[in-house]
C-alpha cells in the first residue's frame, strides 16, 4: 500500500505539523543577555521562527542598548531589569527600568535575606504597581568562582519562600524559575494555590529527570480534579509552567535544546496541544495583555 496518497498523505501532513504547534507564538521568559549586540540577533532570528517573544533579563549597564533593541523588535523583546535586591539603589533602578518601558524584573538571585523578607517589600510593591512581572531563581544555584567567597546560600530562594510574596501582593505576576530544583513538589504546591505564581523548568531538572519525565505527574497531580481542597483551574495541572529556556552567556543552542525537553516531557505526561500552547506561550501573552 502506498501511504503517501489521500488519507494516509494527510495524516501525514498534519501528524508532521501538529507537533510545531504549540511553539507558535512562544514565550520565553527567561533568557539573559550578554550586553552582546551580535547575540540579540542571534535570539531574533530563533523568535522570528516561531513568532516568539523573550524576556531579555538586562543588567543597570546594559540598560540603554536593549531599550534600543526593543524600540527595533517590540514583537520580540520584553526587557526585565536584573537588579539586586540588596543594591541600596535597587528601588532607583526599578523606577529607571520601568520609565524605559520594562515589563518586568529579573533574574532576582542571591538575596542577603530571604525572598519573602520584609526589607524588600518597597521593591515588590514598586512592582505590582507597575504591573511587571517578577522572576525569581528557586532552589540550587551555580557556583561560579569556587574560589572567591560569596554570601550566598539557597536556603534563601526557596521555592516556598514565593508564597508569601504571591499573598501580599495579589497584583503582582511571579515567575519562580527552575522549579524550585530539587523542592518541585513545595514549588508545585504554592503554585496550585496562588493564582499569580508560575515556575518555568529551566535548569538542570529536565536533564536530571530525562529518564522519568513521568514523575512530574506526581508533582502536577489535580488535573481535572474537583474537589474543596483544591482551586478551580484549567483543565491540566502542568499550566502552572511556563516556557523558560534560560540561555546564558550567549549560548543560543540551548534555547532549541530545551523547546525539545519541554515538548518531550510534556508529551511523555500526556499534556495535551491546548495546553502546551498555554505553557510555551498563551499565559504570559495573556498575562502581558492584562498588565498594559
Ligand atoms: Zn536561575
Amino acid at each position: 500500500m502506498n501511504v503517501h496518497s489521500g488519507p494516509a498523505l494527510l495524516a501525514l501532513l498534519l501528524s508532521s505539523q501538529l507537533p510545531g504547534q504549540p511553539t507558535r507564538g512562544l514565550v520565553d521568559a527567561h533568557v539573559h543577555h550578554n550586553g552582546d549586540s551580535a547575540f540579540l540577533d542571534k535570539m531574533i532570528a530563533r523568535l522570528d521562527a516561531v513568532d516568539g517573544t523573550a524576556f531579555l533579563l538586562t543588567l543597570p549597564k546594559d540598560l540603554n542598548q536593549v531599550q534600543m533593541a526593543i524600540r527595533k523588535y517590540p514583537k520580540r523583546l520584553i526587557g526585565f531589569g536584573s537588579i539586586k535586591l540588596d543594591d541600596p539603589d535597587a528601588l532607583a533602578q526599578v523606577e529607571r527600568f520601568h520609565a524605559a518601558g520594562f515589563r518586568g524584573l529579573g533574574e532576582l538571585s542571591g538575596p542577603l535575606k530571604s525572598f519573602d523578607d520584609k526589607a524588600y517589600a518597597p521593591i515588590f510593591a514598586a512592582a505590582e504597581g507597575h504591573r511587571m512581572i517578577v522572576l525569581f531563581h528557586t532552589g540550587i544555584v551555580n557556583r561560579s568562582n569556587p574560589d572567591v567567597p560569596a554570601d550566598i546560600s539557597v536556603d534563601r530562594m526557596r521555592p516556598t519562600t514565593l508564597d508569601n510574596i504571591a499573598r501580599r501582593y495579589p497584583k503582582l505576576t511571579l515567575i519562580g524559575a527552575h522549579l524550585g530544583n530539587p523542592d518541585y513538589a513545595w514549588a508545585a504546591e504554592v503554585a496550585r494555590w496562588n493564582p499569580n505564581l508560575y515556575f518555568d523548568v529551566s535548569g538542570s531538572t529536565l536533564i536530571k529527570k530525562q529518564e522519568d519525565y513521568a514523575f512530574f505527574k506526581s508533582v502536577f497531580w489535580w488535573s481535572g480534579i474537583a474537589s474543596p481542597h483544591t482551586p478551580k483551574g484549567g483543565p491540566s495541572a502542568f499550566e502552572k509552567l511556563i516556557f523558560g529556556s534560560d540561555v546564558f552567556g550567549g549560548e543560543i543552542e540551548e534555547f532549541d535544546r530545551e523547546i525539545e525537553r519541554y515538548r518531550k516531557m510534556l508529551d511523555v505526561c500526556g499534556v495535551p496541544p491546548e495546553a502546551q500552547a498555554n505553557i510555551f506561550g498563551g499565559t504570559l501573552r495573556r498575562i502581558l495583555t492584562r498588565a498594559k
